[in-house]
C-alpha cells in the first residue's frame, strides 16, 4: 500500500457496513480502506437482530431476478464461511426450523428460499402438534442463523490486521469528505435518512427478548410474528414486533409482555428461561433497498443501506454488488464531469 493507493471510506459499522469493508479488501488489495462509524458493535439495530436467514416478502431489491441474486449469492457467502473451522467465531451456526400458523398455509411457505436451503418442506400431522394444540399449517426448514455480536468483531480484528482503519465520529454530510477519499460507501442503514434526506427509508421498530435457553437447539415460528431462534451462547432471541414508522428506542413493557406471553403459548418451557436483556432496534425498511452509485456534493458515493428486517441475512449479496459498482466508479471519471 503507497500514498498513491485509491483512499476508500466505508461509512457504518453494522453488518452491511462491515461486509463491505470485508469485501473491499479482498477485491482491492492496494488500497487504503477506513471504517468511519458512530456506533459499533452492541450500539447497532444489527446486534439487536437474531439474524436468522429466512427473507420475509418486503425485502425487495430494484427487480425480482437483483432481490433473487442477493439473496443466493448471501447463502454463499455465509456457506463459505460456514465450512472453515472459523464459524463459531463469526458466530454463524445452522438451524433448524419450525414455522406453524393457524390461519394462512402460505405464511409457511418461502419462495424465496425453497430452493436455496437444503430442505423445506411441509409438516407431518403429528409435528402439528408439536407446539400445543390447533396448529393447521406448518413446514419445516434447515437455514442458518448470523449473530453479529461475534460476527461483527471477527470481520473488524481481520480487517485491522489487513491494514484497514478504523475512525470513531458522525459524519454530517458527504462533502466533509471531499478530497478526503476517492470513494465513499454509504452504509449508515437508518441513518442515511438525515445523510441522504432519504424519506423512503423509514424506521420498522423492533422490540426482543433475550433469554438463557440453551436447551433450545431450534427456531420456532407462530403467528403474528411470534419467534424463538436459539444462539450459539445458549442465549435464544424471542420476537417480536413490526411497528412501521416508530422511531422509539426504549423498552416497551407492553410489548414486552405481549412477546414473552406468545412465546410461552408456543413453548411453555420458555417461563422458566432466565431473562438477559430486553433489546429495541429500527430497521431501515426501504423499498427498494438501495445500491447504486451517485456523486454528492463531488464525491463518489456508493449507497448499500435500508435492508428493513433482513439486512443480517442479505448484507453480502448486496455488498457485493455495492463493491462492483464501487470498483466500476473509481475507474470512471465522473467527477469531472459534475
Ligand atoms: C428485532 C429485530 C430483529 C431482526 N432480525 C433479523 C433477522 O433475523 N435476520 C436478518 O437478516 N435481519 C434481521 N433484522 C434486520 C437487521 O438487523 C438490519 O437489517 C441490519 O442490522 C441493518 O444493518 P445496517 O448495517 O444497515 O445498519 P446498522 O446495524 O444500524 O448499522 C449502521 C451503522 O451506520 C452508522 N451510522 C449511521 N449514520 C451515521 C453517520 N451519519 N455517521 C457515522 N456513522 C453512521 C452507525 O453508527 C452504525 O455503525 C432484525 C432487526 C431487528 C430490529
Amino acid at each position: 500500500m503507497d500514498n498513491n493507493s485509491p483512499k476508500i471510506a466505508v461509512i457504518g459499522a453494522g453488518v452491511v457496513g462491515m461486509t463491505v469493508a470485508k469485501i473491499v479488501q479482498q477485491e482491492l488489495r492496494n488500497t487504503n480502506i477506513t471504517i468511519i462509524a458512530d456506533a459499533f458493535t452492541e450500539d447497532t439495530v444489527s446486534c439487536v437482530a437474531a439474524g436468522i436467514f429466512r427473507p420475509g416478502t418486503s425485502f425487495k431489491g430494484p427487480t425480482k431476478e437483483i432481490t433473487k441474486k442477493w439473496i443466493n449469492d448471501s447463502w454463499y457467502f455465509w456457506q463459505d464461511i460456514l465450512k472453515t473451522s472459523e464459524a463459531p467465531l463469526a458466530g454463524l451456526m445452522p438451524v433448524s426450523s419450525y414455522i406453524f400458523s393457524k390461519e394462512n398455509y402460505f405464511v409457511t411457505r418461502n419462495h424465496l428460499i425453497e430452493d436455496l436451503v437444503p430442505i423445506y418442506r411441509s409438516v407431518e400431522k403429528d409435528e402439528l402438534k408439536l407446539c400445543g394444540e390447533g396448529w393447521k399449517y406448518g413446514s419445516y426448514f434447515s437455514t442458518i442463523k448470523i449473530g453479529c455480536d461475534r460476527y461483527l468483531p471477527w470481520v473488524e480484528k481481520s480487517f485491522i490486521e489487513k491494514g484497514g482503519k478504523i475512525d470513531v465520529k458522525k459524519i454530517d454530510s458527504f462533502a466533509s469528505l471531499l478530497s478526503k477519499f476517492d470513494l465513499v460507501f454509504n452504509c449508515t442503514g437508518l441513518g442515511a435518512k438525515m445523510l441522504c434526506g432519504d424519506h423512503d427509508l423509514v424506521a420498522l421498530r423492533g422490540q426482543v427478548i433475550k433469554v438463557k435457553a440453551p436447551w433450545l437447539k431450534m427456531a420456532f415460528y407462530g403467528d403474528y410474528d411470534t419467534y424463538m431462534i436459539p444462539g450459539l451462547d445458549g442465549v435464544a432471541t424471542l420476537g417480536g414486533v413490526r411497528q412501521y414508522d416508530s422511531y422509539n428506542k426504549d423498552v416497551c413493557k407492553y410489548d414486552s409482555a405481549a412477546i414473552m406471553e406468545r412465546c410461552c403459548q408456543l413453548l411453555p418451557a420458555l417461563k422458566q428461561a432466565e431473562v438477559v436483556a430486553h433489546r429495541v432496534g429500527l430497521r431501515p425498511h426501504r423499498v427498494p433497498v438501495r445500491v447504486e452509485p451517485e456523486v454528492v456534493d463531488g464525491v463518489k458515493v456508493v449507497h448499500c443501506y435500508g435492508h428493513g428486517g433482513y439486512g443480517v441475512m442479505c448484507a453480502p449479496g448486496t455488498a457485493m454488488d455495492a463493491v462492483r459498482m464501487g470498483v466500476d466508479f473509481l475507474k470512471s471519471n465522473v467527477r469531472s464531469k459534475m
